[in-house]
């Protein structure tokens, strides 16, 4: 193997990691800038070849590594393109490292079957965070049997793939699982790399933003469970699916939470209201959308709500359009807010680069947190203390239940009997904070 002058990281100077708050993909990516730096390799003839899903965008964060991000599932092949390339033309000289999660892995199944059949040499890392993270925390075929996702709100009834013993006997002969706080782990990923021919790594790792609401599960029991689940798989007597359908799915309560409202309220709201909350990942703002929606529900008026935020859930900004109306709802979009409410620089950015703010007319109501730089917006603006009074994480909620406590666009009693729903005991805080900011909002 060829070394070059010592490296110290591959990784970009200052990188900012785009993944959620405990997201495993830090790890992952220390821990394979830690074996790069541990092999000392040339960055030239190092390339990371990423696939979708969250752990895909990792390729952003190195600098001097060739990266090559590549579509659903493909990245194996693509890699075993560029390493038969590159062993044809250039005397194997590239190390070829292919960065993966569980539902790329089960998307493009066959081409690491094909690899490992082959044994070309790359070097696949699978992060295994059992569900499709990016796109909604849908569970993979990774997903341990009773995980409960979105998809599988009565818990998962298939039991997992077992990518190791698919691989070993495909014939590859490197493989090995790990969890992703394993503080061998660097070590594990430098001796694949190393490895000549087809190696497989499959790290265990948890995604915060959708396992943990619904699962009992920690970075501890990881292997132990996986291990558990991998051993039924091989269970000589198993119940056929739709057997186990009707018992465990219909026959058996939602394990999930049953969200289903019966309007109770009254709402003297004529026509419709289209409110855009804009502030940061983790402060609660789809959440304060979500609950304002419901209570339009509960006050017998129609609600849509609109989420987006950056590829991984829960860093960068994050907004929410809730539209709620006394007719049905039959354009979802908001072309001229009613209402805009800004809780955090993050969420400013967005709606100043989305187009949100220049498309408020003189009517608009715009609640901004009084920290904020000064912006162009024809509506007419007040700035509260939000972050100050309130946190960042209250900040968005708060405000509008504020603004709704003088409007009147919902049922204050609906809103309240959903913030007393969520938050128990720390609702009081809401309550408190509400009354708190009422005499600051100017309308
Ligand atoms: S959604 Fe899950 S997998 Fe994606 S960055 Fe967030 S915690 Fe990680
Ligand atoms: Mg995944």
């Amino acid at each position: 193997m060829e070394t070059a002058v010592q490296q110290h990281t591959y990784k970009k100077e200052n990188a900012l990691f785009p993944f959620c708050k405990g997201c495993g993909h830090h790890h992952y990516v220390n821990h394979l800038d830690e074996a790069l730096v541990k092999l000392n390799l040339d960055p030239n003839k190092v390339c990371i070849v990423s696939d979708i899903g969250c752990i895909g965008i990792l390729d952003s964060l190195f600098a001097t590594p060739h990266t090559f991000h590549t579509t659903h599932g493909r990245s194996t092949a693509f890699a075993t393109g560029i390493e038969l390339a590159d062993g044809i033309l250039n005397d194997s000289k590239l190390k070829t490292i292919v960065v993966i999660g569980d539902g790329g892995a089960t998307i493009g199944l066959l081409h690491l079957v094909n690899a490992a059949l082959m044994n070309v040499d790359v070097t696949v890392l699978l992060a295994n965070n059992f569900l499709y993270g990016m796109t909604g925390g849908q569970h993979s075929q990774f997903s341990p049997l009773e995980f409960v996702t979105p998809t599988t709100p009565a818990g998962n009834i298939v039991p997992p793939m077992d990518i190791c013993s698919i691989v070993k006997s495909c014939g590859a002969t490197f493989v090995r699982q790990a969890a992703a706080t394993d503080k061998q782990l660097g070590d594990v990923i430098a001796e694949a790399i190393a490895h000549p021919g087809f190696a497989l790594v499959e790290i265990l790792e948890l995604c915060p933003e959708w396992a943990l609401p619904f699962n009992k599960i920690d970075g501890k029991s990881i292997n132990e469970k996986l291990h558990a689940e991998n051993n039924m798989n091989a269970a000589a007597v198993r119940q056929d699916f739709t057997t186990l359908y009707k018992e465990k799915v219909l026959g058996s309560p939602k394990k999930m939470v049953d969200d289903t409202i019966t309007p109770k309220y009254s709402s003297a709201l004529n026509g419709t209201c289209r409110i855009v909350l804009a502030g940061t990942a983790g402060e609660k703002v789809q959440l304060a959308s979500f609950l304002f929606m419901k209570s339009a529900i509960s006050s017998t008026l129609h609600a849509t709500q609109k989420n987006d935020n950056p590829v991984t859930q829960g860093s960068g900004f994050s907004l929410s359009e809730v539209c709620i109306s006394s007719e049905e709802i039959l354009y979802t979009g908001i072309d001229t807010p009613d209402v805009v409410i800004i809780s955090s620089p993050e969420g400013l950015k967005e709606v100043t680069a989305n187009g949100t703010l220049a498309r408020c007319s003189s009517d608009t109501i715009v609640v901004a947190e009084q920290t904020l730089s000064e912006f162009d917006c024809a509506g007419k603006v007040s700035r509260l203390p939000l972050r100050a009074l309130c946190t960042g994480s209250r900040a968005a909620l708060s405000a509008l239940a504020s603004l709704n406590m003088i409007k009147g666009w919902v049922s204050q009693d609906a809103l309240l009997e959903m913030i007393d729903g969520k938050f128990k005991e720390k609702s009081l805080l809401y309550h408190r904070d509400i009354e708190a900011l009422i005499p600051f909002v100017k309308i």
